[in-house]
Order: C-alpha cells, then sequence, then structure tokens
C-alpha cells in the first residue's frame, strides 16, 4: 500500500510505522472501520467522535457487554523508555476511559519490551515506570478498581508466553515481525500474555477485552488473536478485541514523532521548550499573510491543529471553529500557535500539579523504595 507520494504503509511494532492511507487498512489489513459503531458507545470518547480511533477488530463484542453491563476487561500497556508524551497521553486516555465505563482495568508497564527493543536496564526502567505510573494516576487511572504490573514481576504473563512458545515456529515469527533477534521474539510472546491476562482464571476467567493501541500495534494483536484461537479449548479465552487510534504526525510535519529528531514534547518538558517547538511547528499555512487570507489554511496536514485536535480542545464546537477559520482565512498561523501555547501550558501546569501528589502512591504500587 502506498501513498500518492510513494510512501509505503509499514505496521511494525519494533521498529518506524507510516500510514500511507487509513481507508485502505481496512481492506488490506482487515481492520473495521469504528464509525458504524460509534452511536451506540455510550458517551463516546474525544478520540472516538472525532475518528481518531477510526478502526477496531472485534469491538461489537466488547461493546455489548459495555451496554448490557456485563464483565469485560481493558488493557493496555506502555514502555518504560522516558517522560509521557503526546502519544502515551492517548494511549492512557483510552485505557481511562473504558475504566470509567465499568471496565476490570489492566495497565501493562513492558519493562521487558523496554529491554529488548530498546536496552532500558530493569533498574533504569523502574524509575521512568514510578514517573509513569505517577502521570498515569494525575490523568484520573483510579487504582482501586485497576491492575498496575510490570511485565518483569508478573509470573502469569511469563508463564502464558512459555506456553505460547510452543505453538509458534521461527518462521511465523519472522512473517510477522521480520528479522529480528530472539528477544524480540520473546517480548512478543510475553505482549501475547499481556494481552490475555484479564482472561486468567485468576483475574475472573474469560470475558471481552478491548485493547486500545496505535495501529502500529495490529501485528501484535493478530499474532495474540492466532494463539487465543489455538488455546480456546484449553484455556477458553475469548479473542481479544482492540481498537485503533491514528498516529500522530511529528511537530516538524514529519510522519511521526521521534526522540532523534526532537519533534515532540513531553508532558515535562520546560514551558521554554514546549513554547518553542510550537512555535517553530510545521503548519499548513501559506507563505504570505496576504494569502492566507484569502485561499485560507490546510489544517489536515497541519500538527499545530492536530494537537488541538487529538488533546487540548475538547469542546467539539471550538475544534469545528478552530478548522473553519483556518480554512477561511481568518485565523493566522502565528495567532493560532500562540493560543495553542498558551493552552498547553495551562494544562502541562495543572498536570504536574496533580502528579507530584501521586509520586509516593506510584512507589507504593510498583513497591519501589
Ligand atoms: S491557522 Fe492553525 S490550523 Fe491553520 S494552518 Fe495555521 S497553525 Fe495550522
Amino acid at each position: 500500500m502506498e501513498s500518492k507520494h510513494g510512501e509505503k504503509t509499514v505496521l511494525d511494532p519494533f521498529g518506524t510505522s507510516f500510514v500511507a492511507d487509513y481507508e485502505r487498512l481496512y481492506k488490506e489489513f482487515g481492520i473495521e472501520p469504528f464509525q458504524p459503531l460509534l452511536s451506540k458507545v455510550p458517551n463516546p470518547s474525544v478520540y472516538m467522535r472525532r475518528g481518531i480511533v477510526f478502526g477496531h477488530r472485534d469491538f461489537g463484542r466488547v461493546l455489548d457487554a459495555m451496554v448490557k453491563g456485563e464483565k469485560f476487561a481493558v488493557l493496555s500497556g506502555i514502555k518504560p523508555t522516558g517522560e509521557f508524551h503526546l502519544g502515551t497521553l492517548m494511549t492512557v486516555r483510552e485505557i481511562i476511559y473504558f475504566q470509567q465505563h465499568g471496565a476490570q482495568t489492566f495497565y501493562c508497564i513492558a519493562d521487558i519490551e523496554a529491554y529488548e527493543d530498546n536496552k532500558i536496564p530493569f533498574e533504569k526502567s523502574e524509575k521512568i515506570a514510578v514517573d509513569n505510573v505517577a502521570d498515569l494516576l494525575a490523568l484520573g487511572f483510579n487504582p482501586e478498581k485497576g491492575y498496575i504490573y510490570r511485565q518483569s514481576k508478573e509470573n502469569h504473563v511469563k508463564d502464558l508466553a512459555i506456553i505460547f512458545g510452543r505453538a509458534v515456529t521461527l518462521a511465523t515469527m519472522k512473517a510477522i515481525y521480520g528479522e529480528r533477534h530472539i528477544g524480540l521474539y520473546l517480548a512478543a510472546l510475553i505482549q501475547a500474555g499481556d494481552i490475555l491476562l484479564p482472561q486468567m482464571e485468576e483475574f475472573g476467567g474469560p470475558k471481552p477485552t478491548v485493547i486500545p493501541v496505535g495501529v502500529d500495534q495490529d501485528p501484535h494483536i493478530r499474532f495474540t488473536r492466532d494463539l487465543a484461537q489455538i488455546f480456546q479449548k484449553k484455556h477458553g479465552f475469548i479473542l481479544p478485541s482492540s481498537t485503533y487510534h491514528k498516529l500522530m504526525k511529528g511537530l516538524d510535519g514529519s510522519p511521526k514523532m521521534s526522540k532523534r529528531l526532537m519533534n515532540y514534547f513531553t508532558l515535562h518538558d520546560k514551558p521554554e521548550v514546549i513554547a518553542e517547538r510550537i512555535s517553530n511547528a510545521f503548519t499548513g499555512g501559506r507563505a504570505t499573510i496576504k494569502e492566507q487570507r484569502e485561499l485560507g489554511g490546510v489544517p489536515e496536514i497541519c500538527p499545530v491543529y492536530e494537537i488541538c485536535l487529538f488533546h487540548f480542545v475538547e469542546d467539539d464546537d471550538e475544534i469545528i471553529k478552530t478548522y473553519h477559520d483556518c480554512k477561511t482565512g481568518k485565523l493566522l498561523c502565528g495567532e493560532h500557535k500562540k493560543q495553542t501555547i498558551d493552552i498547553v501550558l495551562k494544562f502541562v501546569k495543572e498536570h504536574r500539579r496533580k502528579k507530584q501528589k501521586f509520586v509516593d502512591k506510584a512507589r507504593q504500587i510498583l513497591q519501589v523504595e
């Protein structure tokens, strides 16, 4: 699958992913569109309403359970590789949405994957995990109604990985993940263990489970669904469901946020760094003010619009107005960047204030001195 500029769609959970055309993922990867389900979803999240959550696998089964008040679970995980940024914020808000709508909730700290994929030693990822969990709690995750765990400390996950390993050949791993070191294949088996953890007897047994992730994680979902099928008879697994959100662009307009390009910010960057990154961001604006007034901007390609749409403007009417004002040339990029900086810095300041209160709780949850 290629974009009109010849760039190919790549969904690689261990590498760089790029989506040339979201519509074509439905046909070519068998992902189902989310839109037809939207009217049935109770209080759909901002991401759902705005088409940022654009696809799913078998989400109908989870939706049925939500609507009928039956038991279901949500699980997603984040690698403890650094401070929370806008990509992780999205996953966390999705988990919290399902928690608030009755899901048994699991937050996985993917420290084995961080070790295998990013070479982060466990002593270091432990410290990062404490910081991430404090963020998680500050964003509204209720630890009384959720299970937060580290892969390296959760034996059920490792046990499942051992069991699953018996059913997987090297050829299958290469076909799904490409030629990789064995540790990454192990991390994929561990992830399959994570995804099916909510269905273990110790956690209440089989139940519909949704995994909200970026679409670059789809290979893990497909792999785990195959394993759930193979081990269905023995463990009674229900095939896990997923929802997929779009991948955020970098502030420089490149397809992905990247540490190397410094084209994004974290929730803990200094205010002046955040302000500078937004000020210098690529936009969908025109070469001159006169042109922009006459022709309008192109919000569809603009990362400044994208961060407002995804994260910082909750009111639908307000974001529609911003879109319209940009398209008609009423709003100029300099003015919009200033507004966006103010909104982001206000959010970040408030978030940090809340987070301070949760650092001890995070240590306690992870049993870290
Ligand atoms: S006005 Fe805003 S949304 Fe429109 S192109 Fe400029 S920065 Fe982007």
